[in-house]
């Protein structure tokens, strides 16, 4: 059994118009294998967060299961960690303190919390502002340290739901970089949840793609991108993924300058 099994897995919400039932996700199946970096990519509406919430097991599937590690998923876990779109930093806690929040909730003992927190903020490139408070840093800096605090826990899974949404364009593509060159060195699964058609081919070992009412898997495109080829945009491969993408979407040619969906 692969490591993450979502067989068959539907989720319907109450419809407070209809008084009846809406179906967010509709029969989905998705086998995903230990260390592998899969984007979910779709418009708005298509059922991505909802996905990823019963991932993380913040809810729970209408119909059908969902397994991690041969286990059925019943509610959130410290060796899965969920990045948000709003960095969720306690604002009266200094960087570091930040960091050490999941390690106070592991029990570590003061010096160990300090030498992790201080590691992973190497990592993010964040040592010298480990005095600081998150109102002093930038977007950036403020995602990297949740970065480092999700980090810090050394966990199995890190779920990301559209975590660089809120940045300006450059910053992005910088955040992108280190979560590819972490995801690779840390050997971490990621499910990363993105409607930035580019930000999936920079990212994903696959794109999982998918389309709204109801939300369903339309295909899954392989990214079989190496080296410099993976982070220059323009370069041949590059582009012909992305004009798989495009297919998978059915745009036209005129829709097709858009790289948001
Ligand atoms: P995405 O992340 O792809 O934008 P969501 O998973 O957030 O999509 O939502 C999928 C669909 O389910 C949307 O139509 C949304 O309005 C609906 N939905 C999500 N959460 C709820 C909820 N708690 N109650 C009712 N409808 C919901």
């Amino acid at each position: 059994m692969s490591y993450i099994s979502i067989q068959n897995v539907s989720r319907t919400y109450h419809d407070a118009k209809s008084h009846g039932r809406f179906t967010a996700l509709d029969h989905v199946s998705l086998d995903i294998e230990q260390g592998e970096f899969i984007c979910l990519l779709g418009p708005s509406g298509c059922g991505k967060s909802t996905l990823l919430d019963m991932l993380a097991g913040f809810s729970q599937p209408s119909t059908g299961t969902i397994r991690i590690a041969g286990e059925p998923v019943t509610e959130p876990s410290i060796r899965r960690i969920t990045i948000f779109q709003n960095y969720g930093l306690l604002p009266w806690r200094t960087v570091a303190e930040n960091v050490e929040l999941g390690l106070e909730t592991l029990g570590l003992p003061p010096e160990e919390r300090h030498r992790t927190a201080a590691h992973y903020l190497a990592v993010v490139g964040l040592e010298a502002f480990r005095d600081r408070h998150p109102a002093e840093l930038s977007g950036g800096m403020q995602q990297r340290v949740a970065i480092a605090r999700a980090l810090a826990v050394d966990p199995d899974i890190l779920f990301m739901d559209e975590p660089f949404a809120a940045l300006d364009a450059i910053t992005r593509m910088k955040l992108q970089d280190e979560i590819a060159a972490i995801s690779r060195e840390q050997h971490k699964t990621i499910i990363f949840v993105t409607h930035d058609i580019e930000e999936s081919i920079v990212l994903a070992d696959r794109i999982v793609v998918m389309t709204p009412n109801p939300g369903k898997i339309k295909t899954i495109l392989p990214v079989d991108l190496h080296g410099t080829a993976r982070r220059d945009r323009t370069s041949p491969d590059f582009l012909h993924i992305r004009e798989r993408v495009f297919e998978a979407f059915a745009l036209k040619p005129e829709d097709k300058t858009e790289y948001y969906i």
